[in-house]
Formats: structure tokens, C-alpha cells, sequence
């Protein structure tokens, strides 16, 4: 089953306490298409660069099986640029600077093979934007992921709204859920923002896991305790690319395999971690995968006799 993936395709400068880049690839689409590339070969990208963008990067997506056909080169214009530095504890970060570039005047075109998928995942972008994507498919898709951050919800809340009654499922931080229900207890987030549109809410929690709340059910899978992190620029979408990834190989979107998706989720987040920026979701094995989804089934499994 077919799987649009619509989001930035990037340049970022990031700063941990760890270490400091000067512009490397990013772009919440990269780490989505290359996330969802290790469970699912049949991927279409809608993005936009500038011709400042490193053909390199994209033969590496193109490698991987994802269709660039959706993929606008400006000519003579800059690529999308986001700066971030990370507090210490690598939870929690600061926006240096978003240049938007070639997303000020972003128009999506779906491609005519892509406009039927069964899975469409709305990386973070320009609210208006993943709706006009939403309005160029000729058929609608089993299911459709969001994703968004604070920096939409601040200048284009009522865009965003909007977007939220056109979905399936919505993944954001808890930060973000905070922000966008008004309420501090997570719980009671998740139960105003599963009447704002979605039926299904991630709320994702770095280094302490991610929830999953339905409207009668929550479960949580935790993140793995890491010896080494360098970088968690894009675990949010790598995240999200190992969610749907997961769904559109299993073609399954019931709640039971969502929670497994949420695992194969947090294991690609797991890796993005361990390097900056893109690096170490580009040469992954199955094993590697396979190893690291084990990890997490041993660190929650224990005998409990309640009696
Ligand atoms: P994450 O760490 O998963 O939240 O995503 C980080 C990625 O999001 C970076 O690679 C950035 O290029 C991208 N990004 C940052 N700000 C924005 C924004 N306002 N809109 C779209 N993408 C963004």
C-alpha cells in the first residue's frame, strides 16, 4: 500500500551540548522518508528545495525507493532553514532561527500516481499547505498523519484547527499538547484534542516515551535508556516515519497495531539520536531494527503474579 510523505526537506544548524553543525541536511520529510524506507518501499515526496540543495542527499532518498516526482527545485532560490539549540537536558530546545526560503510561496502538487495512496503522512509544515495536499487526493486515504509543532500554533492557529478536523491521527510533543489544549494534565490534553478532529493522539515525551490515546484507551511505550546521545533533531519524525512505515507495511490501522507501530516508531528515534542529523538513519539494517525493537520488548517485559 502507497504512502505520501509531504514535509520539509531541509538545511539545519543545531547546537547540544554535545556539539555544534554548521548547515547539514534535515527537513522533518527527510527523516520521514528515510524512517519509513526501512519498512516500506512504494513512497512518494511532496516537498520543495532550493537549487542550494545537495543532489547528493536526494540520490540517497532516491536510493532508498522514495519517488522524488513531488519534489519542486527552485531555481535561483534557498532551501528552508531552521537553527535549534538544545538545553542540557536534551528534552527541551530553543528555535534560533526558521528561515522559510522556498516554503513562503510553497504550492504542493501531488503527482497524479500519488494522488490515490492508502497512507498519507503530513510532516511538519504550513498548515494551509498539508491541506491543500489533503484536497488534491482523488480518493481518500485509509489513513492520514499529522504532525505540527509550536511554531504553527503560534501564527496560524485557526489554519491549523482547521487541518486537525481533516485527519486520522496527530503526533506532537507534550509541550505542543499543552499548548494546544490549554490544559497541563496530559490526559485531559488528549481529551480535548481528540474533539478538535483526530481520532487518534501520540503525544510524544523525548527521553520519557510517547502516549497513545484513543478516546477510550491510552498506551505508552517508553524510549529506550541510550548510552550515547548526540542529537535529537529529528526523532519526532523519525518517529512518525517508523509509525507509518509500520501501518502501511502491516496495512493494518486498528488501535492494537497502532501500538506496535508506536514501538517500531520510538526505535527509529532511538537511532536518530545516536548521530547528528541524518547520519545514522542512512545505513540501517534490518537486523539493526530487528536488535534495537527487542531492546524495548526486554525492557518492559516482567512477571507480575497480582494475587
Ligand atoms: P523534530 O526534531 O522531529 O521536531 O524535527 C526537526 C526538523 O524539523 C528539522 O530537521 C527542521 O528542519 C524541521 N523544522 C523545524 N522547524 C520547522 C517548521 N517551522 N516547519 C517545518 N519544519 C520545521
Amino acid at each position: 500500500m502507497s504512502l505520501l510523505v509531504v514535509g520539509t526537506v531541509a538545511f539545519d544548524a543545531i547546537e547540544t551540548p554535545f556539539g555544534k553543525t554548521d548547515k547539514i541536511v534535515g527537513g522533518a520529510a527527510s527523516y520521514i522518508a528515510l524512517a519509513a524506507s526501512y519498512f516500506h518501499k512504494d513512497i512518494s515526496l511532496v516537498s520543495v528545495v532550493g537549487d542550494d540543495f545537495p543532489q547528493d542527499f536526494l540520490n540517497i532518498l532516491k536510493n532508498k525507493g522514495t519517488k522524488l516526482d513531488g519534489l519542486q527545485i527552485k531555481k535561483g532560490e534557498k532551501s528552508f532553514f531552521w537553527a535549534g539549540k538544545y538545553h542540557n537536558d536534551l528534552n527541551s530546545r530553543d528555535t534560533l532561527e526558521t528561515q522559510l526560503n522556498v516554503l513562503e510561496k510553497f504550492d504542493p502538487i501531488v503527482p497524479e500516481n500519488a494522488k490515490q495512496v492508502d497512507f498519507l503522512m503530513l510532516g511538519n509544515l504550513v498548515p494551509a499547505v498539508q491541506q491543500k495536499v489533503i484536497s488534491q487526493m482523488t480518493k481518500r486515504p485509509k489513513l492520514i498523519v499529522l504532525d505540527t509543532m509550536n511554531f504553527w500554533m503560534d501564527i496560524a492557529l485557526d489554519d491549523l484547527k482547521t487541518t486537525l478536523t481533516m485527519v486520522d491521527v496527530l503526533t506532537i510533543n507534550d509541550s505542543e499538547a499543552r499548548q494546544l489544549s490549554g490544559e497541563y494534565s496530559l490526559v485531559k490534553a488528549a481529551q480535548k484534542i481528540l474533539k478538535m478532529g483526530p481520532s487518534v493522539l501520540v503525544i510524544k515525551k523525548g527521553e520519557h516515551g510517547a502516549l497513545l490515546f484513543n478516546k477510550e484507551e491510552v498506551f505508552f511505550a517508553p524510549a529506550l535508556p541510550l548510552e550515547d546521545v548526540y542529537d535529537p533533531t529529528g526523532a519526532g519524525d523519525s518517529f512518525a516515519g517508523g509509525f507509518i512505515g509500520y501501518l502501511a507495511k502491516t496495512k493494518d490501522v486498528s488501535f492494537e497495531n497502532m501500538k506496535r507501530a508506536i514501538i517500531f516508531g520510538s526505535a527509529m528515534a532511538s537511532f536518530t539520536v545516536e548521530k547528528f542529523g541524518t547520519e545514522r538513519l542512512i545505513d540501517l539494517s534490518a537486523n539493526d531494527i530487528e536488535e534495537r525493537v527487542q531492546e524495548f520488548v526486554d525492557l518492559v517485559q516482567f512477571d507480575i503474579s497480582l494475587v
